[in-house]
Protein backbone atom coordinates (compact mmCIF):
# COMPACT_ATOMS: atom_id res chain seq x y z
CA UNK A 1 0.00 0.00 0.00
CA UNK A 2 1.08 3.56 -0.89
CA UNK A 3 1.48 5.38 1.90
CA UNK A 4 -0.33 9.30 1.01
CA UNK A 5 2.40 11.98 1.94
CA UNK A 6 0.68 14.60 3.97
CA UNK A 7 1.81 18.53 3.87
CA UNK A 8 1.53 21.01 6.45
CA UNK A 9 -1.09 21.48 8.93
CA UNK A 10 -4.08 24.31 7.62
CA UNK A 11 -3.39 27.88 9.42
CA UNK A 12 -0.19 27.24 11.32
CA UNK A 13 1.05 30.58 9.80
CA UNK A 14 -0.67 32.69 12.24
CA UNK A 15 1.65 31.34 14.49
CA UNK A 16 4.60 33.09 13.01
CA UNK A 17 1.89 36.33 12.73
CA UNK A 18 1.58 35.67 16.78
CA UNK A 19 5.18 35.31 17.50
CA UNK A 20 5.78 38.96 15.86
CA UNK A 21 2.35 40.43 17.74
CA UNK A 22 3.57 39.18 20.86
CA UNK A 23 6.65 40.84 20.84
CA UNK A 24 4.15 44.13 21.20
CA UNK A 25 2.14 42.73 24.29
CA UNK A 26 5.57 41.77 25.86
CA UNK A 27 9.42 41.17 24.00
CA UNK A 28 10.30 38.51 27.09
CA UNK A 29 7.28 36.23 24.56
CA UNK A 30 10.32 36.68 22.19
CA UNK A 31 12.30 33.84 24.30
CA UNK A 32 9.88 31.58 22.77
CA UNK A 33 11.94 31.59 19.71
CA UNK A 34 14.04 29.24 22.00
CA UNK A 35 11.35 26.40 21.66
CA UNK A 36 11.03 27.05 17.95
CA UNK A 37 14.40 25.97 17.47
CA UNK A 38 14.53 23.11 19.85
CA UNK A 39 10.96 21.47 19.03
CA UNK A 40 12.28 20.54 15.52
CA UNK A 41 15.14 18.34 16.89
CA UNK A 42 12.79 16.89 19.60
CA UNK A 43 10.58 15.91 16.84
CA UNK A 44 13.96 14.46 14.75
CA UNK A 45 15.18 12.71 17.47
CA UNK A 46 11.50 10.76 18.01
CA UNK A 47 10.56 10.17 14.19
CA UNK A 48 13.89 10.11 12.79
CA UNK A 49 12.06 12.27 9.76
CA UNK A 50 12.21 16.38 9.11
CA UNK A 51 8.45 15.93 10.54
CA UNK A 52 8.81 19.76 11.54
CA UNK A 53 9.40 20.87 8.22
CA UNK A 54 7.00 18.10 6.68
CA UNK A 55 4.15 19.00 8.94
CA UNK A 56 4.32 21.87 11.76
CA UNK A 57 6.71 25.01 10.30
CA UNK A 58 4.89 27.86 10.72
CA UNK A 59 7.74 29.44 8.89
CA UNK A 60 6.81 27.74 6.09
CA UNK A 61 3.38 27.85 6.30
CA UNK A 62 3.49 31.77 6.04
CA UNK A 63 5.82 31.83 3.01
CA UNK A 64 3.36 29.71 1.54
CA UNK A 65 0.89 32.35 1.72
CA UNK A 66 3.66 34.89 1.00
CA UNK A 67 4.46 33.61 -2.17
CA UNK A 68 0.78 31.74 -2.87
CA UNK A 69 -0.55 34.85 -5.71
CA UNK A 70 3.39 35.18 -7.18
CA UNK A 71 4.80 33.95 -10.50
CA UNK A 72 7.49 31.25 -9.53
CA UNK A 73 11.55 32.22 -11.27
CA UNK A 74 14.02 29.50 -11.95
CA UNK A 75 15.92 29.31 -8.34
CA UNK A 76 18.62 31.52 -8.35
CA UNK A 77 22.40 30.32 -8.90
CA UNK A 78 23.46 31.27 -5.30
CA UNK A 79 20.77 29.37 -3.74
CA UNK A 80 21.62 26.39 -6.13
CA UNK A 81 25.33 26.15 -5.55
CA UNK A 82 24.89 25.72 -1.66
CA UNK A 83 26.60 28.95 -1.02
CA UNK A 84 23.87 30.81 0.65
CA UNK A 85 23.27 27.46 2.42
CA UNK A 86 26.98 27.69 4.12
CA UNK A 87 26.58 31.03 4.82
CA UNK A 88 23.48 31.56 6.50
CA UNK A 89 24.96 28.17 8.79
CA UNK A 90 27.91 31.14 9.82
CA UNK A 91 25.38 33.76 10.11
CA UNK A 92 22.82 31.72 12.59
CA UNK A 93 26.11 30.11 14.21
CA UNK A 94 28.07 33.73 14.64
CA UNK A 95 24.37 35.30 15.35
CA UNK A 96 23.83 32.31 18.45
CA UNK A 97 27.32 32.91 19.65
CA UNK A 98 26.44 36.82 19.86
CA UNK A 99 23.26 36.46 21.80
CA UNK A 100 25.18 34.16 24.57
CA UNK A 101 27.92 36.34 24.59
CA UNK A 102 26.64 39.86 24.94
CA UNK A 103 23.78 38.13 26.71
CA UNK A 104 26.68 36.71 29.57
CA UNK A 105 28.28 40.09 29.60
CA UNK A 106 25.59 41.96 30.16
CA UNK A 107 24.48 40.20 33.26
CA UNK A 108 28.19 40.18 34.89
CA UNK A 109 28.14 44.15 34.28
CA UNK A 110 30.81 44.02 32.09
CA UNK A 111 28.37 45.86 28.86
CA UNK A 112 25.30 47.53 27.93
CA UNK A 113 22.07 46.08 27.46
CA UNK A 114 20.71 46.83 23.52
CA UNK A 115 17.05 46.80 24.32
CA UNK A 116 15.87 47.62 20.90
CA UNK A 117 15.72 45.34 17.36
CA UNK A 118 19.16 45.41 15.76
CA UNK A 119 18.42 43.26 11.91
CA UNK A 120 21.30 40.77 10.78
CA UNK A 121 23.21 41.86 13.66
CA UNK A 122 24.47 44.87 12.53
CA UNK A 123 21.27 47.45 11.74
CA UNK A 124 20.11 49.14 14.83
CA UNK A 125 16.29 50.25 15.10
CA UNK A 126 13.73 50.40 17.29
CA UNK A 127 12.79 49.20 20.70
CA UNK A 128 8.87 47.83 20.55
CA UNK A 129 6.31 49.77 22.30
CA UNK A 130 4.89 47.49 24.95
CA UNK A 131 1.50 46.66 26.19
CA UNK A 132 2.57 44.70 29.01
CA UNK A 133 5.39 46.85 31.14
CA UNK A 134 7.35 44.63 33.15
CA UNK A 135 10.10 44.87 35.03
CA UNK A 136 13.19 42.42 34.47
CA UNK A 137 16.92 42.35 33.99
CA UNK A 138 18.85 44.33 31.63
CA UNK A 139 20.25 40.97 30.66
CA UNK A 140 17.18 39.19 29.66
CA UNK A 141 15.52 42.15 28.39
CA UNK A 142 18.48 42.30 25.55
CA UNK A 143 18.15 38.43 25.06
CA UNK A 144 14.63 38.79 24.20
CA UNK A 145 15.40 41.32 21.66
CA UNK A 146 17.89 39.36 20.24
CA UNK A 147 15.76 36.37 19.60
CA UNK A 148 12.89 38.97 18.16
CA UNK A 149 15.76 40.42 16.06
CA UNK A 150 17.11 37.19 14.69
CA UNK A 151 13.63 36.30 14.38
CA UNK A 152 12.84 39.04 12.39
CA UNK A 153 15.87 39.26 10.39
CA UNK A 154 15.83 35.91 8.84
CA UNK A 155 11.77 36.69 8.14
CA UNK A 156 12.48 39.42 6.13
CA UNK A 157 15.08 37.41 4.12
CA UNK A 158 12.85 34.93 3.87
CA UNK A 159 9.76 36.56 2.62
CA UNK A 160 12.16 38.26 -0.12
CA UNK A 161 13.14 35.25 -1.39
CA UNK A 162 9.20 33.99 -1.56
CA UNK A 163 8.16 36.97 -3.28
CA UNK A 164 10.84 37.74 -5.70
CA UNK A 165 10.99 33.51 -6.31
CA UNK A 166 9.26 31.03 -5.09
CA UNK A 167 7.42 30.30 -1.88
CA UNK A 168 9.93 27.66 0.25
CA UNK A 169 13.15 28.69 -1.32
CA UNK A 170 14.05 29.74 2.22
CA UNK A 171 14.39 25.86 2.97
CA UNK A 172 16.81 25.52 1.21
CA UNK A 173 19.17 27.53 3.17
CA UNK A 174 17.26 27.15 6.45
CA UNK A 175 19.67 26.70 8.94
CA UNK A 176 17.28 24.50 11.12
CA UNK A 177 16.69 22.77 7.96
CA UNK A 178 20.53 22.44 7.11
CA UNK A 179 21.26 20.70 10.93
CA UNK A 180 18.41 19.01 10.71
CA UNK A 181 19.75 17.19 7.73
CA UNK A 182 23.32 16.99 9.42
CA UNK A 183 21.76 15.31 12.55
CA UNK A 184 19.45 13.31 10.14
CA UNK A 185 22.65 11.95 8.39
CA UNK A 186 24.53 11.35 11.66
CA UNK A 187 21.31 9.20 12.99
CA UNK A 188 22.33 6.83 9.87
CA UNK A 189 25.52 6.10 10.18
S1 LIG B 1 13.65 24.22 6.38
FE1 LIG B 1 13.36 25.75 8.01
S2 LIG B 1 11.69 27.09 7.32
FE2 LIG B 1 11.71 25.28 6.02
S3 LIG B 1 10.21 23.92 6.95
FE3 LIG B 1 12.20 23.37 7.80
S4 LIG B 1 12.45 24.57 9.67
FE4 LIG B 1 10.77 25.46 8.50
Amino acid sequence: MIKKSRGLLPGLFIITIAYFSLGFVSILLANLALLCMALPFILLARVKRKVWCQRYCPRASYLNQVGKKHNWRKNPRFITSGKAKYYMIWYFGLNLMFIAGSTTQIAMGNMEAMPYIRLFIAIPLFPLPQLLQVSVPPFLLHLSYRFYSMMLSTTILASILALIYRPRLWCAICPIGTLQDKVLSWMKE
